[in-house]
């Protein structure tokens, strides 16, 4: 068997159009095919003069390493190609410049295909956001019913309003975002409703194209470190299978190490981590950052062995720290949504105490773009920054000199 679902826990194999999020075991499940033989060369090559939007993709561009798909199929945007910033000797991969604002469409191209694939015609998600409006824009595109649990009044208005414009069914969940989880996981297996979170092993397959795609803007030449948010650990767990891929196919020689951050109101991992990975933690989840309001990551075991492979660490930042780090980043004119600065806020943490060195290369991943949480700005705005006049030019003269 070439393409396969194989438990990460036992090894037990599934066929990859059977349903199924986890193994008999319970352990969860990657999508495993043998390493390509595709050379690095295919993917510059077609970075450089793609027209057909299968290349133009910044996931369907390494498709060999990828679900194997009749092109005729893919259901794509497309999404990926997002842009590389240097600022101050730090790198920023942004991806809030994907089509819906977030890295969710990564997966999400790759997890609809795959939808469309089995022949399901619903597809439904628990969200604190993102995956919700990246899963309702791409089932708009593919014809198929979409259906999302977010925690009720929890989830940020441009999120919100993405995910209702798409024209999703929202079911707003009286309690937290765990909660929903639950929920969608139930609901899915009673209905046959076709489930997409990050459980979803399609969806680590697209999100692991973030890595491949930073690869191949530095070159092939891998940075010391790539930092990002942990929440539900599927993005930490994208990025351990990526760079474990790119070492297998050659496509890279060494490993960079991964350090993924928690915010501390929402640190099970960090708590872990700190452990040893000895005691799985479970917390009730409370941050500014929403996207990463999570209590009980249902990656986790993929996760463990992503910093593992990596020599990665975890780290934990403060709501204060990393709305300090998000000010930042939005003043060097990039900007980012509360969660993607939890990278800067983390990379500071990890200087100051040693772990990380200024001669070091390092790439921060912005998992979610600035208009994503416009409250979270208007609450820090600077007051002096916003001055009511009367329409006269005089009133304007006193603004311009006071
Ligand atoms: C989903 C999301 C995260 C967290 O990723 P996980 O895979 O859940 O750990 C971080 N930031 C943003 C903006 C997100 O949308
Ligand atoms: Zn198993």
């Amino acid at each position: 068997m070439n393409e396969r679902l194989e438990c990460i826990t036992c090894g037990t194999r599934f066929p990859v159009d059977q349903v199924r999020y986890t193994c008999e075991c319970g352990g969860l499940l990657n999508f495993e095919r043998d390493t390509p033989r595709v050379g690095r060369e295919v993917f510059d090559r077609r970075r450089a003069t793609a027209r057909a939007p299968i290349d133009q993709s910044g996931v369907w561009r390494f498709r060999e390493a990828l679900i194997d798909v009749d092109p005729a199929v893919v259901v794509t945007h497309p999404e990926g190609s997002t842009r590389l910033y240097e600022r101050n000797g730090i790198w920023f991969k942004h991806e809030g410049e994907n089509p819906t604002g977030s890295f969710k469409d990564r997966g999400m191209t790759v997890a609809v295909t795959q939808a469309v694939r089995l022949g399901a015609t619903a597809v439904a998600c628990a969200s604190t956001g993102n995956t919700s409006a990246s899963l309702a824009a791409y089932a708009a595109q593919a014809g198929l019913r979409a259906i999302v649990f977010v925690p009720s009044g929890k989830i940020s208005a441009g999120k919100l309003a993405q995910t209702l414009a798409y024209g999703a069914l929202c079911l707003q969940i009286r309690g937290d975002f765990d909660a929903a989880m639950r929920l969608v996981r139930e609901a899915c297996d009673r209905s046959g409703i076709y489930l997409l979170n990050s459980i979803n092993p399609f969806r680590i397959e697209g999100q692991k194209t973030i890595v491949w795609e930073l690869l191949q803007d530095l070159d092939w030449n891998p940075p010391d470190w790539i930092v990002l948010p942990a929440g539900n650990l599927g993005n930490t767990s994208a990025f351990g299978k990526a760079l474990r891929e790119a070492l297998a196919a050659g496509w890279i020689d060494h490993l960079p190490r991964i350090a993924a951050i928690q915010a501390s109101g929402a640190n099970p991992f960090f708590r872990s981590f700190t452990g040893g990975f000895a005691i799985r933690h479970r917390v009730t989840a409370e941050t500014v950052a929403s996207a990463i309001r999570i209590g009980d990551p249902v990656s986790y075991d993929k996760a463990v062995a992503a910093i593992r492979v990596t020599n990665g660490i975890v780290e934990q930042v403060s709501d204060e720290e990393l709305m300090s780090a998000k000010r930042e980043i939005d003043r060097m004119g990039i900007g980012c949504e509360p969660a993607s600065a939890t990278t800067l806020a983390g990379l500071k943490k990890l200087r100051a105490s040693g772990v990380m060195h200024r001669s070091e290369r390092i790439v921060c991943v912005l998992t979610g773009n600035l208009m994503k949480d416009p409250d979270a700005v208007m609450r820090n705005a600077d007051a002096a920054q916003i001055v009511e006049i009367d329409a006269t030019i005089e009133a304007v003269e006193r603004a311009l000199q006071s």
